[in-house]
């Protein structure tokens, strides 16, 4: 068997959607760039924050360029900003998904995140859920603003930290949405969409993804395992 990378989504794979709230938005965007913004200005899911952050200010009829140093002040605020949230609280994991993670490493089977958040604010909501001690290998969203751009993020992450030059084939996603497919396709490694999240087992087969399932029951998490042993 040659050396399989499973890369997992946070929001909606490892932990329940809406665990913290839009508030560190407005904080954030209020503190660096004087913009109240709301909810309600936007679609988050399968989005990176760098994306969700570009989007909110343009939004607001602001003009922004890459290269503005709120920005760098933005990603920085985020991950203390969360963790004053959600101090004492511990967040919801998704339903069975530790299980898959340590059949996973009884195995061997390296594996990493590939997240739109940034490391801040991963590592603060999966500290919070006991999960952040599994990964050490990972792609955050405030390097990009294009999901799909993340996949060689995280293989390059993944050969600094094994050693391993993973093969692209051997690369599978497990995400919950349909940017998550659409990212894993122009990254050409494979996606196993999980029903997990807010989009429905429906919604995603239209995307076609490789794999498809409903949630982490034993009976699924047993499938996947055979289908990163073969
Ligand atoms: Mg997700």
């Amino acid at each position: 068997m040659s050396p399989k990378l499973v890369l997992f989504d946070v929001d909606g794979i490892l932990l329940k959607l809406d665990t913290i709230k839009f508030d560190h938005w407005h904080a954030v965007v209020k503190k660096n760039f004087g913009l109240d913004v709301s909810r309600h200005d936007i679609y988050t899911s399968g989005k990176t924050d760098r994306q969700i952050l570009f989007e909110l200010i343009r939004n607001k009829g602001m003009k922004i360029k890459a290269s503005d140093k709120r920005i760098t002040e933005v990603v920085k605020d985020i991950g203390p900003t969360v963790a004053g949230a959600i101090k004492n609280q511990k967040l919801e994991k998704i339903k069975n998904v530790e299980k898959l993670i340590k059949e996973l490493k009884k195995r061997r089977i390296a594996i990493g995140l590939l997240t739109g958040n940034t490391p801040g604010k991963a590592k603060v909501k999966l500290q919070s859920a006991s999960l952040w001690k599994y990964f050490k290998i990972g792609a955050f969203g405030d390097s990009t603003i294009v999901r799909n751009e993340l996949i060689p993020i995280a293989m390059k992450d993944a050969k600094e930290k094994t050693g391993i030059t993973f093969r692209k084939k051997d690369v599978f996603l497990i995400g919950d949405t349909i940017r998550d497919i659409w990212c894993a396709k122009k990254g050409k490694v494979k996606i196993i969409s999980v029903a997990s999240g807010k989009e429905t087992v429906e919604q995603l087969r239209k995307e076609k993804p490789n794999y498809l399932f409903k949630d982490f029951s034993n009976e699924n998490i047993d499938k996947m395992i055979r289908i990163l042993e073969k």
